[in-house]
């Protein structure tokens, strides 16, 4: 393992595997600390660990993020890289400035770079204030943001709020004289370092591939792998590299009410694939079951995955609700979809497509999965994983409801032919 990550929460994650993935490393996600991560560091470049810290108090935040990284630094990571949200999501009390210094301590050293900038994104930083695309982030809807509204953009006044580090900024200038003229400017301590644009990014990674700790957006890693391969750390540019689909059947598993993925539903069944909906109300009263979806499921043909559905359009969902409760009606078709994994992966399917965020973390729960090795991206922001850690082989598709294009069912399976 070259590089371990900790990620202050789950999507985060998601996009920070997938970056480092898509430029040719084997990264392996992991949900919460692990035990060890001995098995899991001989098969990836990169280990990003997802905590859910964003918005904890910062001594449990230290805590948990410190554990992660005795975990990554006892597998052998070289080098860690702490990732937060690219608006900087944090109060004057917020951890992002005490969970670095806290880092910097555990790996000893004294310098570090907070680079929070995803221009793709449209976060930007110069002279150290953030930007959301045209707006300073204090100007941007961010100011209001539930848990941790924005309300100064100058990140080097608010991160010397968070920590007694000294806090410096490292201007665009700098960044535009090249690696060298970066490494030249780094000094102890926590350097803020402009960013606008990819390239200003693929810069800083080159200054920062030494540095025992990096701090920053995901996309402030994105510099890393080119120098990794250049000096032989990681293999060839292959993304997804180090998954491998195990062959077998496959189910979609469809619980996500989202605009999409009811297209998505009608893209899959007009391309002829097989197709079985549920009925909360059906589910509640007993006449669908476990057995009889996992029947219906095994009667297919194996050669396309048939998709089970309960994604229905509002009106039928506040029908549900009103009769079941919203909470019920929401848990009971989720438990059910879970089930149905947890049979059909015991009776050897191998392939399982969800669709819904609440819905995947419960299959994902159900399967008791908690280190995904990052395969090929299906659309942005979904990739195929393969389960580490599952009794059998299995590989997933987990998407949120709102994501990937219409025909992404028929995608994701053609991409495991
Ligand atoms: P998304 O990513 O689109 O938000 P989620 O899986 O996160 O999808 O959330 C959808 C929620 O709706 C889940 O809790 C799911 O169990 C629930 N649900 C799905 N189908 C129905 C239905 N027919 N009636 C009521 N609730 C449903």
């Amino acid at each position: 393992m070259i590089l371990g990550a900790i990620a202050d929460d789950l999507t985060g994650a998601t996009d920070l595997a997938l970056i480092l993935s898509r430029n040719g490393m084997r990264v392996v996600q992991v949900i919460g600390v692990p035990a060890s991560l001995d098995a899991i560091a001989q098969k990836a470049d990169a280990v990003v660990v997802a905590l859910k810290s964003r918005t904890i108090p910062a001594d449990q935040a230290i805590a948990t993020s410190l554990a992660a990284a005795r975990a990554l630094k006892a597998a052998g990571a070289r080098q860690l890289f702490f990732k937060y949200c690219s608006t900087f999501d944090s109060t004057d009390s917020g951890n992002i400035g005490p969970v670095a210094a806290a880092l910097m301590e555990e790996v000893g050293t004294d310098t570090t770079i907070v680079c929070p900038s995803f221009p793709e994104n449209g976060r930007t930083v110069y002279k150290g204030h953030l930007f959301v695309f045209d707006q300073l982030i204090s100007d941007s809807p961010m100011k209001d943001h539930p848990l941790t509204p924005m309300r100064d953009s100058d990140l080097v006044q608010v991160l010397s709020r968070q920590t007694d580090k000294p806090v410096h900024l490292i201007p665009h200038e700098t960044v535009q004289q090249g690696h060298e003229a970066i490494v030249g400017a780094l000094r102890p301590g926590l350097s803020i370092i402009d960013a606008i644009t990819d390239h200003d990014l693929q810069t800083i990674g080159r200054a920062v591939a030494d540095l025992p700790l990096i701090t920053g957006g995901s996309a402030a890693a994105m510099g890393l792998p080119k120098v990794y391969r250049e000096r032989g750390l990681v293999g060839a540019l292959s993304p997804g590299a180090g998954f491998t689909a195990p062959h077998g059947r496959g189910v979609i598993l469809a619980g996500s009410c989202s605009a999409m993925t009811r297209r998505q539903i009608i893209a899959a069944k007009k391309a002829g694939v097989s197709t079985l909906h549920l009925d909360a109300l059906k589910i509640a009263s007993g006449e669908t079951t476990r057995e009889t979806v996992v029947d219906f499921v095994e009667a297919q043909s194996a050669a396309t995955p048939p998709l089970v559905y309960s994604s229905a359009d509002p009106a039928v969902v506040a029908q549900a609700q009103a009769e079941l409760g919203q909470m019920r009606a929401g848990e009971i078709v989720e438990d059910l979809l879970a089930g149905v994994a947890t049979r059909l992966a015991a009776q050897g399917f191998t392939r399982i497509i969800s669709a819904g965020g609440e819905t995947s973390g419960a299959v994902v729960a159900a399967l008791g999965i908690s280190a995904l090795q990052i395969g090929p991206e299906i659309d942005p922001g979904v990739p195929w994983v393969a389960a580490l850690d599952s009794e059998r082989p299995l590989c997933l598709a987990l998407k949120s409801g709102n994501f990937g294009s219409e025909d992404f069912f028929i995608k994701a399976w053609g991409m495991l032919a």
